[in-house]
């Protein structure tokens, strides 16, 4: 009886704080409208394949520490990426992958501009204690609209279309048990078999209109492995993963987060490779779309600056907790709390 009365105190109190918080985050969250049909949406200030390829090599060449791996090709001939920091084997590896969906952009933008920071001094002695790898568009065909299917109806404006399917029209991301597609194959051939990781992240966007506690926009979504499959201590992980980036986030004037609506299935990368591979996962998608044909689930680039900066405070603080070992002490009681998303209006 004692124990939940004080349970009751302790959630009545972390309400209150997140009350209190709530309206400044959900003012600076709804500050970049959606697309609403006349927002601009411009594509040409995105990375294209090339500016994104030709920068990894300039990185690579400049950072000691810094690999760049080619691991496949994509169903139209580009070469997919790995980006390597690997000084100890024995380190625990966290993987950061982006954009197995072609418009869902920034966490790409977000990556990069990671891997810059890996090379300066703010990161110094941090990939000592820790490996990462990153992944980044694995789906280059869907990004750059090169694909074997008309994007006419799509709705931004710009030099190209994106699109979350492969060249083949295919999901990426529910192909993780057949991996039949090139651009997944290559991943778990290439990655997800050689070596040994321990965290990942599958960095995504969602619609603009998710809200939690009513009517409160969020800047994105967090969810763990679902299926009833996964391994006890592979879903502490990937909660306390979850922990870590909640903690940074809920911090930031622009972070509110809310708990993603997903289902159990192992097609997904989230849920299918926690248990093929036994690692934590997390699955982070950020408010908006590059494109689409859905006006609602395209949002207004005055939110780039914000959502590329929730993928870089992602992935610095998930390193750091790991590279400190203080992931591993990490409260997940916060998950019980965490309200899920709704749809503030109907989609198809
Ligand atoms: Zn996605």
């Amino acid at each position: 009886m004692k124990k939940t009365m004080m349970t009751m105190a302790i959630a009545g109190a972390l309400t209150l704080g997140a009350t209190q918080l709530v309206p400044l985050q959900a003012e600076a969250v709804g500050n970049g409208p959606n697309y609403g049909g006349n927002e601009t949406i411009n594509t040409s200030i995105l990375s294209t394949y090339s500016e994104m390829a030709s920068y990894l090599q300039k990185q690579a060449a400049k950072q000691k520490d810094m690999e760049l791996e080619v691991i496949g090709q994509s169903v139209k001939g580009r070469d997919l990426y790995l980006v390597k920091y690997m000084k100890n084997p024995e380190n625990p590896t966290i993987l950061f992958l982006t954009q197995q969906h072609g418009n869902e952009q920034l966490t790409t933008e977000g990556a990069l501009e990671f891997i810059k920071h890996l090379g300066t001094g703010k990161m110094k002695g941090v990939t000592d204690n820790v490996n990462i790898l990153i992944v980044p568009m694995l789906n280059p065909d869907g990004a750059m609209g090169d694909v074997d299917f008309p994007l006419d109806d799509y709705v931004a404006s710009g030099d190209r279309h994106l699109t979350r399917y492969n060249a083949l029209g295919v999901d990426l991301n529910r192909d993780h048990v057949s991996k039949i597609q090139p651009e997944t194959r290559a991943l778990h051939e290439r990655v997800m078999s050689a070596y040994d990781i321990d965290y990942m992240i599958d960095l995504h966007h969602q619609g603009t209109d998710r809200v939690i506690n009513g009517d409160e926009l969020v800047s994105g979504s967090i969810l763990y492995p679902t299926t009833p499959n996964v391994d006890p201590s592979v879903l502490e992980g990937s909660k306390q993963l979850g922990a870590v980036v909640y903690d940074t986030l809920s911090k930031k004037g622009w972070g509110h987060l809310g708990k993603y609506p997903g289902g159990s299935a192992e097609t997904i990368s989230r849920n299918g490779i926690a248990v093929e591979y036994g690692i934590s996962t997390l699955l982070f998608e950020m408010r908006g779309m590059s494109d689409h044909e859905y006006d609602s689930y395209v949002l207004g680039q005055k939110s780039n600056g914000y959502l590329i900066k929730q993928t870089i405070e992602t992935l610095d603080s998930t390193v750091r907790a790991i590279a400190d070992g203080s992931i591993r002490s990490k409260d997940v009681s916060f998950w019980d709390e965490l309200p899920t998303q709704t749809s503030r209006q109907s989609e198809e």
